[in-house]
Protein backbone atom coordinates (compact mmCIF):
# COMPACT_ATOMS: atom_id res chain seq x y z
CA UNK A 1 0.00 0.00 0.00
CA UNK A 2 1.19 3.62 -0.05
CA UNK A 3 0.22 6.54 1.18
CA UNK A 4 0.46 10.03 0.27
CA UNK A 5 0.36 12.96 2.79
CA UNK A 6 -1.33 16.20 2.10
CA UNK A 7 -4.12 16.91 -0.62
CA UNK A 8 -3.29 20.16 -1.67
CA UNK A 9 -2.10 20.70 -5.71
CA UNK A 10 1.43 18.00 -5.17
CA UNK A 11 -0.57 15.35 -2.83
CA UNK A 12 -3.70 15.20 -5.16
CA UNK A 13 -0.82 15.06 -8.52
CA UNK A 14 0.92 12.65 -6.66
CA UNK A 15 -2.15 10.68 -6.88
CA UNK A 16 -3.34 11.05 -10.09
CA UNK A 17 0.47 10.10 -11.58
CA UNK A 18 0.73 6.93 -9.71
CA UNK A 19 -3.29 6.34 -11.06
CA UNK A 20 -1.70 6.98 -14.52
CA UNK A 21 1.75 5.08 -14.53
CA UNK A 22 -0.85 1.93 -13.00
CA UNK A 23 0.91 1.64 -9.71
CA UNK A 24 -0.33 -1.68 -8.12
CA UNK A 25 -0.66 -0.91 -4.93
CA UNK A 26 -3.88 1.34 -3.16
CA UNK A 27 -3.49 4.32 -2.84
CA UNK A 28 -4.64 6.88 -0.08
CA UNK A 29 -4.24 10.07 0.86
CA UNK A 30 -4.69 11.70 4.22
CA UNK A 31 -5.29 15.23 4.93
CA UNK A 32 -5.52 16.99 7.89
CA UNK A 33 -8.09 19.52 7.07
CA UNK A 34 -11.48 19.32 6.69
CA UNK A 35 -11.34 20.05 2.48
CA UNK A 36 -8.91 19.55 -0.62
CA UNK A 37 -6.82 21.79 -2.53
CA UNK A 38 -4.69 23.10 0.16
CA UNK A 39 -3.63 26.96 -0.40
CA UNK A 40 -5.92 27.06 -3.53
CA UNK A 41 -9.37 28.36 -2.16
CA UNK A 42 -11.56 29.82 -4.56
CA UNK A 43 -15.00 31.01 -3.16
CA UNK A 44 -17.61 32.12 -6.35
CA UNK A 45 -20.14 34.40 -5.63
CA UNK A 46 -22.16 32.99 -8.61
CA UNK A 47 -25.52 35.49 -8.38
CA UNK A 48 -23.21 38.46 -8.48
CA UNK A 49 -20.48 37.73 -10.98
CA UNK A 50 -17.04 37.23 -9.02
CA UNK A 51 -14.65 35.28 -7.37
CA UNK A 52 -12.26 35.89 -4.51
CA UNK A 53 -9.17 33.49 -4.62
CA UNK A 54 -7.78 33.21 -1.15
CA UNK A 55 -4.81 31.82 -2.23
CA UNK A 56 -3.32 31.15 -6.08
CA UNK A 57 -5.22 32.88 -8.64
CA UNK A 58 -3.38 32.34 -11.94
CA UNK A 59 -1.26 30.02 -13.44
CA UNK A 60 2.05 30.54 -15.77
CA UNK A 61 2.26 28.89 -19.71
CA UNK A 62 6.10 29.04 -20.08
CA UNK A 63 9.08 26.53 -19.35
CA UNK A 64 8.39 22.49 -18.93
CA UNK A 65 6.71 22.85 -16.00
CA UNK A 66 3.80 24.96 -17.33
CA UNK A 67 3.91 22.78 -20.00
CA UNK A 68 3.15 19.83 -17.77
CA UNK A 69 0.39 21.34 -16.11
CA UNK A 70 -1.44 22.19 -19.31
CA UNK A 71 -1.55 18.37 -20.19
CA UNK A 72 -2.52 18.15 -17.13
CA UNK A 73 -5.37 20.11 -17.52
CA UNK A 74 -5.55 18.54 -20.79
CA UNK A 75 -5.98 15.06 -19.47
CA UNK A 76 -8.26 15.71 -16.77
CA UNK A 77 -10.70 16.91 -19.33
CA UNK A 78 -10.56 21.02 -18.18
CA UNK A 79 -9.54 22.45 -21.21
CA UNK A 80 -12.43 23.87 -22.24
CA UNK A 81 -12.41 25.56 -18.81
CA UNK A 82 -9.05 27.34 -18.98
CA UNK A 83 -9.25 31.08 -18.92
CA UNK A 84 -6.52 32.51 -20.73
CA UNK A 85 -4.83 36.17 -20.58
CA UNK A 86 -3.19 36.89 -23.79
CA UNK A 87 0.49 38.55 -23.93
CA UNK A 88 -1.80 41.67 -25.32
CA UNK A 89 -4.06 41.72 -22.98
CA UNK A 90 -3.63 44.39 -20.60
CA UNK A 91 -3.39 42.44 -17.69
CA UNK A 92 -0.24 40.48 -19.53
CA UNK A 93 1.45 44.44 -20.44
CA UNK A 94 0.32 46.12 -17.48
CA UNK A 95 2.68 45.39 -14.43
CA UNK A 96 3.42 48.13 -12.09
CA UNK A 97 5.35 49.23 -8.97
CA UNK A 98 4.34 51.91 -6.63
CA UNK A 99 7.63 53.65 -5.46
CA UNK A 100 8.40 57.43 -4.78
CA UNK A 101 5.12 58.17 -4.68
CA UNK A 102 3.40 57.16 -7.38
CA UNK A 103 2.62 53.91 -9.74
CA UNK A 104 4.99 53.64 -11.81
CA UNK A 105 4.12 51.19 -15.58
CA UNK A 106 7.16 48.72 -15.69
CA UNK A 107 8.38 48.56 -19.32
CA UNK A 108 6.85 46.27 -21.43
CA UNK A 109 8.97 46.52 -25.12
CA UNK A 110 12.02 46.91 -26.02
CA UNK A 111 11.71 50.60 -26.72
CA UNK A 112 11.29 50.80 -23.04
CA UNK A 113 14.78 49.99 -22.05
CA UNK A 114 16.14 53.37 -24.14
CA UNK A 115 14.26 55.71 -22.40
CA UNK A 116 14.16 56.93 -18.26
CA UNK A 117 11.57 55.19 -16.70
CA UNK A 118 10.82 55.50 -13.01
CA UNK A 119 11.19 54.82 -10.57
CA UNK A 120 14.51 54.01 -12.15
CA UNK A 121 16.46 57.35 -12.85
CA UNK A 122 18.62 55.81 -16.03
CA UNK A 123 17.53 54.05 -18.99
CA UNK A 124 17.53 50.14 -18.18
CA UNK A 125 20.27 49.57 -21.10
CA UNK A 126 22.66 51.08 -18.84
CA UNK A 127 22.13 48.02 -16.63
CA UNK A 128 23.10 46.10 -19.49
CA UNK A 129 26.18 48.16 -19.87
CA UNK A 130 27.02 47.07 -16.10
CA UNK A 131 27.12 44.12 -16.61
CA UNK A 132 29.49 43.71 -19.54
CA UNK A 133 32.34 45.71 -17.68
CA UNK A 134 31.72 44.05 -14.23
CA UNK A 135 33.82 41.49 -14.13
CA UNK A 136 33.37 37.94 -12.02
CA UNK A 137 32.81 37.19 -8.77
CA UNK A 138 36.28 36.66 -6.59
CA UNK A 139 35.84 33.70 -5.27
CA UNK A 140 33.79 32.23 -7.10
CA UNK A 141 30.01 31.44 -5.82
CA UNK A 142 27.93 28.74 -5.08
CA UNK A 143 25.06 30.84 -3.78
CA UNK A 144 24.35 34.15 -3.18
CA UNK A 145 21.45 36.20 -2.52
CA UNK A 146 19.45 37.46 -5.38
CA UNK A 147 19.70 41.09 -4.00
CA UNK A 148 23.37 41.22 -4.30
CA UNK A 149 23.35 39.18 -7.36
CA UNK A 150 21.52 41.67 -9.24
CA UNK A 151 23.16 44.64 -7.46
CA UNK A 152 26.53 43.30 -8.46
CA UNK A 153 25.59 43.10 -12.43
CA UNK A 154 23.00 45.25 -12.73
CA UNK A 155 23.10 48.15 -10.50
CA UNK A 156 21.69 48.92 -6.59
CA UNK A 157 18.14 50.33 -8.83
CA UNK A 158 17.25 46.81 -10.96
CA UNK A 159 17.60 44.98 -7.20
CA UNK A 160 15.97 48.11 -4.88
CA UNK A 161 12.99 48.10 -7.52
CA UNK A 162 12.30 45.48 -10.37
CA UNK A 163 13.85 42.41 -8.36
CA UNK A 164 12.90 43.35 -4.40
CA UNK A 165 9.37 43.75 -6.05
CA UNK A 166 9.13 40.72 -8.02
CA UNK A 167 10.31 38.21 -4.87
CA UNK A 168 7.68 40.11 -3.06
CA UNK A 169 4.95 39.30 -5.56
CA UNK A 170 6.06 35.76 -6.05
CA UNK A 171 6.58 34.26 -2.88
CA UNK A 172 5.92 37.18 -0.47
CA UNK A 173 10.19 37.09 0.36
CA UNK A 174 12.88 39.40 1.24
CA UNK A 175 15.62 39.38 -1.93
CA UNK A 176 17.99 39.96 0.61
CA UNK A 177 17.95 36.47 2.06
CA UNK A 178 16.61 34.95 -1.17
CA UNK A 179 19.12 32.56 -3.39
CA UNK A 180 19.50 33.91 -6.94
CA UNK A 181 18.82 30.52 -7.52
CA UNK A 182 15.27 31.04 -6.77
CA UNK A 183 14.72 33.11 -10.09
CA UNK A 184 18.36 33.82 -11.61
CA UNK A 185 19.83 30.57 -11.33
CA UNK A 186 20.54 30.22 -15.07
CA UNK A 187 21.86 33.63 -15.47
CA UNK A 188 24.13 32.83 -11.98
CA UNK A 189 25.36 29.70 -13.88
CA UNK A 190 26.72 32.08 -17.00
CA UNK A 191 27.95 34.81 -15.08
CA UNK A 192 30.06 32.04 -12.90
CA UNK A 193 30.99 30.37 -16.13
CA UNK A 194 31.68 33.18 -18.27
CA UNK A 195 32.09 36.12 -16.21
CA UNK A 196 29.30 37.89 -17.14
CA UNK A 197 25.61 37.30 -17.94
CA UNK A 198 25.11 38.73 -21.51
CA UNK A 199 28.67 37.16 -22.72
CA UNK A 200 27.05 33.81 -21.23
CA UNK A 201 23.89 34.67 -23.17
CA UNK A 202 25.81 35.18 -26.34
CA UNK A 203 28.10 32.20 -26.52
CA UNK A 204 25.61 30.25 -24.97
CA UNK A 205 22.81 31.29 -28.31
CA UNK A 206 25.50 30.61 -30.58
CA UNK A 207 26.47 27.10 -29.16
CA UNK A 208 22.90 26.06 -29.21
CA UNK A 209 21.96 26.94 -32.28
CA UNK A 210 22.40 23.58 -33.35
CA UNK A 211 19.97 22.01 -30.97
CA UNK A 212 17.10 23.90 -30.96
CA UNK A 213 14.26 22.04 -29.63
CA UNK A 214 12.54 23.13 -26.51
CA UNK A 215 12.69 20.61 -23.60
CA UNK A 216 9.39 18.78 -23.58
CA UNK A 217 7.97 20.20 -26.79
CA UNK A 218 7.56 17.25 -28.23
CA UNK A 219 5.03 16.17 -26.01
CA UNK A 220 2.87 19.18 -26.33
CA UNK A 221 -0.87 18.73 -25.57
CA UNK A 222 -3.55 20.52 -27.35
CA UNK A 223 -3.82 22.74 -24.96
CA UNK A 224 -0.44 23.49 -24.44
CA UNK A 225 0.03 23.96 -28.15
CA UNK A 226 -3.17 26.51 -28.27
CA UNK A 227 -1.65 28.22 -25.28
CA UNK A 228 1.98 28.70 -27.62
CA UNK A 229 0.29 29.43 -30.30
CA UNK A 230 -2.25 31.56 -28.98
CA UNK A 231 -0.10 33.48 -27.12
CA UNK A 232 -1.44 32.77 -23.48
CA UNK A 233 0.66 34.69 -20.82
CA UNK A 234 -1.23 33.24 -17.63
CA UNK A 235 -4.58 31.43 -17.14
CA UNK A 236 -7.17 30.66 -14.87
CA UNK A 237 -10.00 28.27 -15.00
CA UNK A 238 -13.57 29.33 -15.23
CA UNK A 239 -14.88 29.03 -11.90
CA UNK A 240 -11.87 29.98 -10.05
CA UNK A 241 -8.55 27.99 -9.70
CA UNK A 242 -10.38 25.41 -7.05
CA UNK A 243 -11.69 23.85 -10.23
CA UNK A 244 -7.95 21.93 -10.66
CA UNK A 245 -7.90 20.18 -7.17
CA UNK A 246 -11.54 19.54 -7.66
CA UNK A 247 -11.16 17.83 -10.72
CA UNK A 248 -8.61 15.93 -9.56
CA UNK A 249 -9.90 14.74 -6.45
CA UNK A 250 -13.31 13.59 -7.95
CA UNK A 251 -10.70 11.42 -10.61
CA UNK A 252 -8.84 9.97 -8.52
CA UNK A 253 -12.06 9.03 -5.93
CA UNK A 254 -13.48 7.59 -9.04
CA UNK A 255 -10.85 5.05 -9.28
CA UNK A 256 -10.57 4.41 -6.02
CA UNK A 257 -7.90 6.35 -4.86
CA UNK A 258 -9.21 6.63 -0.81
CA UNK A 259 -8.76 10.49 0.13
CA UNK A 260 -9.24 10.73 3.69
CA UNK A 261 -10.13 14.35 5.18
CA UNK A 262 -9.76 15.16 9.06
CA UNK A 263 -6.33 12.81 9.20
CA UNK A 264 -3.71 14.46 10.62
CA UNK A 265 -0.21 12.58 10.95
CA UNK A 266 1.47 13.01 13.88
CA UNK A 267 4.21 11.05 13.79
CA UNK A 268 6.22 8.53 11.16
CA UNK A 269 7.96 6.00 12.30
CA UNK A 270 10.32 3.78 9.74
CA UNK A 271 11.22 -0.08 10.11
CA UNK A 272 13.77 -1.60 7.62
CA UNK A 273 10.73 -2.37 4.84
CA UNK A 274 7.25 -0.34 6.44
CA UNK A 275 6.26 3.14 7.25
CA UNK A 276 4.31 3.54 10.31
CA UNK A 277 1.90 6.34 10.10
CA UNK A 278 0.30 7.81 13.66
CA UNK A 279 -3.09 9.61 12.56
CA UNK A 280 -5.79 10.45 14.61
CA UNK A 281 -4.86 8.00 17.80
CA UNK A 282 -4.29 4.92 15.46
CA UNK A 283 -1.55 3.37 13.99
CA UNK A 284 -1.64 2.83 9.41
CA UNK A 285 1.57 0.65 8.09
CA UNK A 286 1.72 0.97 4.45
CA UNK A 287 5.00 0.07 1.88
CA UNK A 288 5.65 3.64 0.53
CA UNK A 289 4.93 6.82 1.68
CA UNK A 290 4.62 10.29 -0.66
CA UNK A 291 4.86 13.35 1.96
CA UNK A 292 2.93 16.09 -0.44
CA UNK A 293 2.72 18.44 3.08
CA UNK A 294 4.80 21.22 4.02
CA UNK A 295 8.52 20.59 4.96
CA UNK A 296 8.12 22.54 8.78
CA UNK A 297 5.11 20.10 8.78
CA UNK A 298 7.26 16.83 7.77
CA UNK A 299 9.55 18.38 9.94
CA UNK A 300 7.93 17.38 13.53
CA UNK A 301 6.09 13.80 12.24
CA UNK A 302 9.78 12.53 12.06
CA UNK A 303 11.41 14.67 14.74
CA UNK A 304 11.38 11.71 17.28
CA UNK A 305 12.97 8.99 14.74
CA UNK A 306 15.23 11.14 13.14
CA UNK A 307 16.26 14.31 14.64
CA UNK A 308 18.74 14.94 12.28
CA UNK A 309 16.19 14.82 9.01
CA UNK A 310 13.92 16.89 11.42
CA UNK A 311 16.22 19.43 11.85
CA UNK A 312 17.13 20.01 8.12
CA UNK A 313 13.19 20.45 6.84
CA UNK A 314 12.93 22.49 9.81
CA UNK A 315 15.58 24.73 8.43
CA UNK A 316 13.22 25.54 5.60
CA UNK A 317 11.52 28.96 6.89
CA UNK A 318 8.04 29.84 5.74
CA UNK A 319 6.07 33.21 5.72
CA UNK A 320 2.57 34.52 6.82
CA UNK A 321 0.78 36.54 4.64
CA UNK A 322 -2.83 38.64 5.31
CA UNK A 323 -4.93 38.43 1.67
CA UNK A 324 -7.34 40.63 1.67
CA UNK A 325 -9.98 40.25 -1.08
CA UNK A 326 -12.53 43.20 -1.70
CA UNK A 327 -15.21 43.81 -4.21
CA UNK A 328 -16.90 46.88 -4.90
CA UNK A 329 -20.19 47.06 -6.74
CA UNK A 330 -19.56 49.70 -9.58
CA UNK A 331 -16.98 49.08 -12.54
CA UNK A 332 -13.27 50.06 -13.10
CA UNK A 333 -13.03 52.33 -10.06
CA UNK A 334 -9.34 52.03 -10.16
CA UNK A 335 -7.96 54.37 -12.99
CA UNK A 336 -4.97 51.77 -14.18
CA UNK A 337 -5.19 48.95 -16.12
CA UNK A 338 -3.27 46.39 -15.51
CA UNK A 339 -2.48 42.89 -13.26
CA UNK A 340 -1.49 45.18 -10.33
CA UNK A 341 1.28 46.60 -8.80
CA UNK A 342 3.71 45.71 -6.64
CA UNK A 343 5.79 47.72 -3.11
CA UNK A 344 8.88 46.85 -3.74
CA UNK A 345 10.45 46.31 0.19
CA UNK A 346 12.74 49.71 0.22
CA UNK A 347 9.18 51.63 0.60
CA UNK A 348 8.90 50.34 3.63
CA UNK A 349 4.95 49.91 3.47
CA UNK A 350 3.23 46.70 4.63
CA UNK A 351 1.73 45.94 1.70
CA UNK A 352 3.31 43.71 -0.57
CA UNK A 353 1.30 44.53 -3.99
CA UNK A 354 -2.45 44.57 -4.80
CA UNK A 355 -3.85 42.16 -8.03
CA UNK A 356 -6.24 43.56 -10.36
CA UNK A 357 -8.61 40.49 -10.54
CA UNK A 358 -11.73 42.66 -12.43
CA UNK A 359 -8.78 43.67 -14.77
CA UNK A 360 -7.63 40.15 -15.53
CA UNK A 361 -10.99 38.56 -15.88
CA UNK A 362 -14.71 39.44 -16.62
CA UNK A 363 -16.18 40.05 -13.01
CA UNK A 364 -19.51 41.66 -13.91
CA UNK A 365 -20.28 44.61 -12.65
CA UNK A 366 -17.80 44.38 -10.03
CA UNK A 367 -14.12 45.87 -9.04
CA UNK A 368 -12.37 43.12 -7.65
CA UNK A 369 -8.83 44.05 -5.93
CA UNK A 370 -6.62 41.51 -3.27
CA UNK A 371 -4.47 42.66 -1.39
CA UNK A 372 -1.58 41.35 -0.21
CA UNK A 373 0.24 42.30 2.85
CA UNK A 374 3.21 40.74 5.15
CA UNK A 375 5.44 38.28 4.15
CA UNK A 376 8.88 38.28 5.25
CA UNK A 377 7.55 41.63 6.95
CA UNK A 378 4.26 40.13 8.64
CA UNK A 379 5.87 40.06 11.80
CA UNK A 380 7.29 42.94 11.92
CA UNK A 381 4.10 45.13 10.66
CA UNK A 382 1.62 43.04 12.77
CA UNK A 383 2.83 41.39 15.57
CA UNK A 384 1.84 37.68 16.22
CA UNK A 385 -1.93 37.61 16.42
CA UNK A 386 -3.61 40.65 14.29
CA UNK A 387 -6.94 41.19 14.10
CA UNK A 388 -9.20 40.70 11.29
CA UNK A 389 -10.52 44.65 11.75
CA UNK A 390 -6.40 45.87 11.55
CA UNK A 391 -5.49 43.73 8.62
CA UNK A 392 -8.88 45.35 6.86
CA UNK A 393 -8.02 48.74 8.01
CA UNK A 394 -4.58 48.76 6.56
CA UNK A 395 -5.68 47.17 3.48
CA UNK A 396 -8.04 49.95 2.61
CA UNK A 397 -5.54 52.99 3.45
CA UNK A 398 -3.16 51.79 1.06
CA UNK A 399 -5.81 50.94 -1.82
CA UNK A 400 -7.33 54.50 -0.57
CA UNK A 401 -3.83 56.16 -0.97
CA UNK A 402 -2.71 54.79 -3.85
CA UNK A 403 -5.30 54.20 -5.74
CA UNK A 404 -8.01 56.74 -4.93
CA UNK A 405 -10.63 54.35 -3.80
CA UNK A 406 -12.13 55.38 -0.76
CA UNK A 407 -15.79 53.51 -1.17
CA UNK A 408 -16.77 50.83 1.52
CA UNK A 409 -16.13 47.68 -0.36
CA UNK A 410 -19.65 45.55 -0.60
CA UNK A 411 -18.05 42.54 0.08
CA UNK A 412 -14.57 41.62 1.82
CA UNK A 413 -12.68 38.66 3.30
CA UNK A 414 -9.87 38.87 5.24
CA UNK A 415 -7.56 35.29 5.22
CA UNK A 416 -4.39 34.92 7.39
CA UNK A 417 -2.56 32.32 5.91
CA UNK A 418 0.39 31.18 8.35
CA UNK A 419 3.44 29.82 7.05
CA UNK A 420 2.04 29.18 3.51
CA UNK A 421 4.63 30.12 1.54
CA UNK A 422 8.47 28.53 1.57
CA UNK A 423 11.23 30.97 1.82
CA UNK A 424 14.08 29.57 -0.83
CA UNK A 425 16.90 31.38 1.02
CA UNK A 426 20.55 31.32 0.33
CA UNK A 427 21.92 27.84 0.46
CA UNK A 428 18.19 26.51 -0.31
CA UNK A 429 19.63 24.19 -3.30
CA UNK A 430 22.15 22.43 -0.62
CA UNK A 431 19.53 21.79 1.92
CA UNK A 432 17.04 20.49 0.05
CA UNK A 433 20.26 17.86 -1.51
CA UNK A 434 21.23 16.94 2.09
CA UNK A 435 17.39 16.09 2.61
CA UNK A 436 17.45 14.10 -0.20
CA UNK A 437 20.66 12.39 0.70
CA UNK A 438 19.95 11.43 4.07
CA UNK A 439 16.78 9.61 2.84
CA UNK A 440 18.82 7.85 0.55
CA UNK A 441 21.62 6.54 2.67
CA UNK A 442 18.98 6.01 5.36
CA UNK A 443 17.20 3.64 2.65
CA UNK A 444 13.81 5.60 4.20
CA UNK A 445 10.87 4.29 2.13
CA UNK A 446 9.78 7.88 1.68
CA UNK A 447 9.68 10.47 -1.38
CA UNK A 448 8.81 14.29 -1.04
CA UNK A 449 7.09 16.59 -3.14
CA UNK A 450 5.26 19.95 -2.74
CA UNK A 451 6.14 23.54 -2.59
CA UNK A 452 8.87 22.98 0.15
CA UNK A 453 11.60 22.05 -1.94
CA UNK A 454 12.23 22.57 -5.71
CA UNK A 455 9.70 25.78 -6.84
CA UNK A 456 6.75 27.38 -5.21
CA UNK A 457 4.18 27.76 -7.62
CA UNK A 458 1.50 25.44 -8.83
CA UNK A 459 3.08 24.52 -11.51
CA UNK A 460 6.40 23.49 -10.00
CA UNK A 461 4.35 21.33 -7.04
CA UNK A 462 2.92 19.37 -9.96
CA UNK A 463 5.65 18.33 -11.62
CA UNK A 464 7.56 18.09 -8.12
CA UNK A 465 4.97 15.29 -7.95
CA UNK A 466 5.05 13.74 -11.33
CA UNK A 467 9.13 13.34 -10.75
CA UNK A 468 8.71 12.21 -7.22
CA UNK A 469 6.18 9.03 -8.70
CA UNK A 470 8.68 8.33 -11.69
CA UNK A 471 11.75 8.55 -8.85
CA UNK A 472 9.33 5.71 -6.64
CA UNK A 473 8.63 3.55 -9.39
CA UNK A 474 12.67 3.52 -10.99
CA UNK A 475 13.76 2.63 -7.12
CA UNK A 476 10.65 -0.06 -7.16
CA UNK A 477 12.01 -1.75 -10.58
CA UNK A 478 15.89 -0.97 -10.25
C1 LIG B 1 -1.29 33.76 -1.04
C2 LIG B 1 -0.69 32.84 -2.06
C3 LIG B 1 -0.74 33.17 -3.40
C4 LIG B 1 -0.19 32.32 -4.35
N1 LIG B 1 -0.30 32.64 -5.67
C5 LIG B 1 0.14 31.78 -6.61
C6 LIG B 1 -0.14 32.01 -7.97
O1 LIG B 1 -0.82 32.98 -8.34
N2 LIG B 1 0.34 31.11 -8.88
C7 LIG B 1 1.03 30.00 -8.51
O2 LIG B 1 1.44 29.21 -9.38
N3 LIG B 1 1.26 29.73 -7.20
C8 LIG B 1 0.83 30.58 -6.24
N4 LIG B 1 0.99 30.28 -4.92
C9 LIG B 1 1.68 29.03 -4.53
C10 LIG B 1 0.73 27.81 -4.56
O3 LIG B 1 -0.39 28.09 -3.80
C11 LIG B 1 1.46 26.58 -4.00
O4 LIG B 1 2.55 26.28 -4.85
C12 LIG B 1 0.63 25.33 -3.95
O5 LIG B 1 -0.68 25.56 -3.58
C13 LIG B 1 1.31 24.38 -2.94
O6 LIG B 1 0.68 23.13 -3.00
P1 LIG B 1 1.20 21.93 -2.08
O7 LIG B 1 0.35 20.77 -2.37
O8 LIG B 1 2.66 21.78 -2.24
O9 LIG B 1 1.02 22.44 -0.58
P2 LIG B 1 -0.27 22.88 0.26
O10 LIG B 1 -1.21 23.63 -0.56
O11 LIG B 1 0.32 23.52 1.48
O12 LIG B 1 -0.94 21.49 0.66
C14 LIG B 1 -0.47 20.68 1.71
C15 LIG B 1 -1.64 19.96 2.34
O13 LIG B 1 -1.14 19.11 3.37
C16 LIG B 1 -2.02 19.17 4.47
N5 LIG B 1 -1.26 18.78 5.67
C17 LIG B 1 -0.33 19.52 6.34
N6 LIG B 1 0.16 18.80 7.37
C18 LIG B 1 -0.45 17.61 7.36
C19 LIG B 1 -0.36 16.44 8.17
N7 LIG B 1 0.49 16.37 9.22
N8 LIG B 1 -1.13 15.36 7.86
C20 LIG B 1 -1.98 15.39 6.79
N9 LIG B 1 -2.12 16.48 6.00
C21 LIG B 1 -1.35 17.57 6.27
C22 LIG B 1 -2.50 20.61 4.49
O14 LIG B 1 -3.72 20.73 5.21
C23 LIG B 1 -2.64 20.90 3.00
O15 LIG B 1 -3.93 20.64 2.53
C24 LIG B 1 0.45 31.11 -3.94
C25 LIG B 1 0.50 30.78 -2.58
C26 LIG B 1 -0.07 31.62 -1.64
C27 LIG B 1 -0.04 31.23 -0.19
Amino acid sequence: MTAILGAGMSGLSAGFYLLKQRHPSAVTIYEASNRIGGWIRSERFDDDGFIFEGGPRTMRTKGPAAINSLNLIDELGLADQVRPIHSNHVAARNRMVYAKGKLNMLPSDVFGLIKVIPPFTKPLFFAGIKDLFTGRSKPQLEDETIYEFTRRRFGKEIADYAIGAMICGICAGDAKQISVKFLLKHLFELEQKYGGVFIGLLKESMSARKKKTLVGEDSLTNLANRAKNEHWSIYSLNGGLQQLPDKVGSILSQKQVDIQINVNCKEILFDSKKVHLLMNGQEKTVDHLISAIPSHQLAKCVAKQHPNLSKGLDAIPFVDVAVINLRYNSPKLQKHEGFGFLVPPIENLPILGVIFDSCCFDMKQNTVLTVMMGGAWFHQWFGDNPSEEQLLDTALKHVNNILKIDQTPNHYKVNILRKCIPQYVFGHHKRVEKIKQYIRENNLPIALCGASYDGVGVNDVILSAKTCVETLFNKESG
